[in-house]
């Protein structure tokens, strides 16, 4: 290994991750965050609170196309609805979504879980009937629902829970009285009475109002191109738009989502995958007959139902996805020396094309996804109201990245939320911040820091998803 900071033009491999990029912790007089989603929000808001930043400017830039609104309305935090678990297989992400949930749970109007924004409706976390490891050594889901189990158990125990809170359903008989549906969907599972979901638009637009009434942010609508730098001291100065104009600033945080590949090489380290979702209108009376559904998730298959509201139903997968390669128009910005990627996989959303759909096999899948999880006659050849491909930035594990760039000084990376961050919205930016300023817990700061490996793929193999990895949208909208 090399100390990096003496060394001009480092491969890749000779990188010294650990090297920490502002080792004299220099309070940066501005700050510009690109992305107002869940991680770029948080980070926001987080900011706001630290009494050694209350000098510092802090601006957050968005492409949202329509001004006063952040996020756009195509980012991955935005949605109908998100499951706000502590069912996690891994329990550092289990105990982090457990001091999230006490937030969740505030349900007074003017705190995040009032007026509907949270409904702590019980989640059934199942999985098929399979081997608890997979031919390549990566757990099943049937391994990280067994797993989960035992955290959420833990967890039960820790909040002075009772243990029946949690109720383990060791065939699909108990799977299908407890969903209240009948849906026999999984082999084995639990329902854990104290998980939920969150209206994710209305919680969104709340922790947006938390953050422009501290009066510290400014927001701006705008697209940044690349990010700007001065090579002779090896540091990121800001951002340039689309626009021609160029925003400058002392420490640069990227969190812009699936788009973040786009904008840093992350290469070895995230990838934008696409994953589908269907969207079914229901009548009144099946709303009745569905408003007391736990959440059903089946981490085999991938597959999940969220109990509606509104009379409108959805049903997702949690997947391998759909990568989306196409050229970049400039190359992200990545180590000197290092070859740029000329393909990068990146978003489409409704935003660029108001017609996109999903591929016609994702549409089966969800459909018969649907149709065990809920398995009425009358919902089995109902039309989607509407489709939408939502994107993820995976990575291999499913950790996120929350660590400084190994080579550019001022850049900061927070993202590869790996399709599970948004339950984390009011604890997230606590923990960005806490890595900007060197406060990380050693296990969060070697969770999230820069990887050293170099996956030709990257699939997130923590046992949760459905599907195969590695399909290509395009190829897959052909069929
Ligand atoms: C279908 C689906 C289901 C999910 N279900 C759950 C769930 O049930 N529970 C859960 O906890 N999590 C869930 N997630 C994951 C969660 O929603 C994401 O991990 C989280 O929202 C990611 O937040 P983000 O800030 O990284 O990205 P985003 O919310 O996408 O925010 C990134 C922002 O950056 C902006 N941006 C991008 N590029 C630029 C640029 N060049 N210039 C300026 N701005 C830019 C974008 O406009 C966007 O607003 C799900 C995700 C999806 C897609």
């Amino acid at each position: 290994m090399v100390d990096v900071l003496s060394c001009p033009t480092p491969v890749l491999q000779d990188i010294n991750l650990d090297t920490d990029m502002n080792p004299k912790r220099e309070t940066p007089a501005s700050i510009l965050i690109i992305g107002a989603g869940v991680f770029g929000l948080s980070t926001a808001l987080a900011l706001t609170k630290r009494p050694e930043l209350a000098s510092s400017s802090i601006t957050v830039l968005d492409r949202s196309p329509e001004a006063g609104v952040f996020p756009s309305r195509d980012a991955s935090s935005i949605d109908s609805s998100r499951i706000i678990r502590a069912d996690y297989a891994d329990p550092a992400y289990a105990a982090l979504a457990s001091e999230a949930q006490v937030h969740w749970r505030q349900t007074s109007p003017t705190s995040l879980g009032g007026e509907g924004r949270y409904t702590e409706s019980g989640f059934i976390l199942g999985a098929d009937s399979e081997p608890l490891v997979r031919d390549d050594g990566s757990p099943t889901g049937l391994a990280y629902a067994k797993k989960s189990w035992v955290n959420a158990m833990a967890l039960a125990h820790k909040e002075g829970r009772p243990l029946s809170s949690i109720r383990v359903l060791k065939n699909s008989w108990s799977i299908g009285v407890v969903s209240g549906t009948g849906g026999e969907f999984a082999y084995w599972g639990y329902m854990n009475t104290a998980s939920g979901w969150a209206d994710a638009e209305a919680s969104m637009k709340w922790f947006y109002e938390r953050v422009t009434a501290t009066g510290r942010v400014t927001f701006i609508n705008g697209t940044a191109e690349s990010l700007e730098t001065d090579e002779s001291s090896r540091k990121v100065t800001g951002a340039r738009l689309k626009d021609g104009t160029t925003l400058s600033a002392d420490l640069v945080v990227v969190a812009a989502g699936a788009w973040t590949p786009t904008l840093v090489d992350l290469s070895s380290q995230a990838v934008a995958t696409g994953q589908i979702l269907g969207y079914m209108d229901i009548t009144e009376q099946e709303q009745k007959r569905l408003d007391k559904i736990p959440v059903m998730l089946n981490v085999s298959t991938g597959l999940f139902v969220i109990p509606p509201r509104n009379r409108v139903l959805k049903i997702a997968r949690h997947a391998y996805g759909y990568l989306n390669p196409k050229p970049v128009s400039k190359p992200p910005l990545g180590i000197p020396g290092t070859k740029a990627p000329e393909m990068v996989s990146q978003p489409i959303t409704h935003l660029d094309d108001a017609n996109l759909s999903i591929p016609p096999d994702a549409e089966k899948i969800l459909r018969e996804g649907l149709q065990k999880m809920i398995p009425w006659p009358e919902l089995k050849d109902r039309p989607f109201s509407r489709t939408r491909l939502c994107w993820y930035t995976d990575t291999t594990t499913g950790d996120w990245l929350i660590d400084y760039h190994p080579y550019w000084q001022g850049l900061f990376i927070a993202t590869g939320g790996s399709g599970h961050a948004f339950k984390f919205l009011p604890v997230i930016g606590e923990k960005i911040v806490d890595a900007i300023t060197g406060k990380c817990s050693e296990e969060l700061r070697r969770k999230w820091q820069w990887r050293s490996t170099e996956s030709e793929i990257i699939a997130t193999e923590d046992g949760s998803r459905g599907g195969k990895p590695g399909l290509i949208l395009e190829d897959e909208m052909k069929k």
